[in-house]
């Protein structure tokens, strides 16, 4: 399903768009110079009328017209092309193939709300004119909160019960980057990454200094138990059989009785649902923020991509890049660097460099990408069967969807 938004390019009071202000006064400079141009005929018509014999000053009128018609038929294109121009973009994705299908009619459209409110985030943050850093982080706040998703709370849980998350953010401007592992009792990993990235020289933390760290910035520290769901602990109990390890009867720490949800508000969800966002602000920069609470049944301490820069998060001047699926696999080929380096070095465009790394590099079910280009084209693109997404851009886009063959 398609949702459609007719979106104001610019803000009410018109104050946040420094680029449009640019825009203006472009277009205000195309003006003057068209109106110099048809002064400049206008002069010729006069000195014709004053200098010309009325025999010639006939044949001068009637071509007269034609001087004037490349200015108005040449305008036409221009400003088209001005209107369609994509002045910011954004794309995000819920985890590539974490749904199973056929999908409970109710349950999709849980999916479909809580894409679409995420989007409408991280779209607000960028037609106010705030940055694609804000942007990003906005959206994978939203993302983290809602228990549908594999990140923030609704993690899945690790084989022995807890939950271990891992974030990062990168900002392709200036290719600042910050990540976080092992991440136990921080409400929002994204954050925590964004903190590293601003406040420390250092890209990626890990382990228990990090809930120090972030009180002492005043971020939201949580109980494990704030990141349970019932679904995800029924995941690990069949994963657990699966691997023939123990089953765990119980969370591996203590879990007050009001945190359990009943069954019926909690939807289906699979082994992964990673998320990730990736977006274009309105000059020009771009960012990209990955978290996760990595694979079901993981063993402690394992890390995943979503926190290693150029694995499974990256952003430069060119394109941002939010990779999902096996981590292992985009590690060990390096998958968000490479979209950008196939971009830069082969000359690829965002939709080429994408697939390239899905179809020749990645094996088929390990997993999608979502990008987006200097120019705001998005690319979204799995080779598994779902990969919940959404996207938006200036000139009206605005749509998610959860499986790969829709539209
Ligand atoms: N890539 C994540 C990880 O391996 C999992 C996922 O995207 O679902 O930790």
């Amino acid at each position: 399903m398609v949702y459609d938004e007719t979106m104001p390019d610019v803000t009410p009071d018109g104050s946040a768009y420094t680029c449009v202000s640019c825009r203006a006064a472009d277009s205000e400079r195309k003006q003057k110079l068209q109106v110099q141009k048809i002064t400049g005929r206008s002069e010729m018509m006069s000195f014709a009328m004053t200098k010309c014999s009325p025999h010639r000053f006939i044949l001068f009128a009637i071509f007269f017209p034609f001087l004037l018609w490349p200015s108005v038929a040449q305008s036409q294109p221009d400003d088209d092309k001005e209107n369609s121009r994509v002045r910011w973009a954004i794309a995000l994705h819920g985890g590539a193939g974490s749904l199973p299908r056929p999908m409970d009619a109710e349950q999709e459209q849980l999916y479909r709300a809580a894409l679409t409110a995420a989007l409408r985030s991280g779209k607000d943050v960028l037609v106010g004119g705030g940055t694609a850093v804000d942007a990003v982080t906005a959206t994978v706040v939203e993302l983290e909160n809602c228990p549908l998703f594999n990140a923030g709370k609704g993690a899945v849980f690790n084989h022995a019960g807890q939950h271990e998350l891992d974030a990062s953010i990168m900002d392709g401007a200036t290719l600042e980057t910050g990540a976080v592992a092992i991440v136990k009792q921080i409400k929002n990993p994204i954050v925590a990454a964004r903190l590293v990235m601003e406040k420390t020289p250092h890209v990626l933390v890990a382990g228990d200094h990090l809930r120090d760290f972030a009180a002492a910035h005043e971020y939201e520290i949580v109980e494990q138990s704030y990141f349970y769901t019932k679904r995800r602990f029924l995941k690990l109990q069949t994963k657990l059989r699966a691997k023939g390890l123990p089953v765990l009867d119980k969370p591996g720490y203590e879990h007050r009785t009001s945190a359990v949800e009943p069954e019926s508000s909690v939807p289906l969800s699979g082994d992964s649902g990673t998320v990730g966002c990736v977006a274009l602000d309105v000059r020009g920069r771009l960012a990209a923020a990955t978290s996760t609470g990595g694979l079901n049944g993981k063993m402690p301490g394992r890390i995943g991509d979503s926190p290693i820069c150029g694995a499974g998060n990256y952003a430069n001047s060119q394109v941002a890049v939010g990779g999902t699926g096996k981590g292992e696999e985009f590690i060990r080929h390096t998958i968000a660097a490479k979209v950008a380096w196939l971009m830069e070095s082969r000359d690829l465009g965002v939709h080429e460099a994408v697939n390239y790394c899905l179809h020749k590099v990645l094996k088929k079910g390990d997993g999608g990408l979502i990008a987006v280009d200097s120019n705001g084209n998005l690319a979204m693109h799995s080779t598994t069967s779902s990969l919940p997404r959404g996207a938006a851009d200036s000139t009206g886009r605005f749509e998610v969807g959860i499986w790969i063959d829709e539209p």
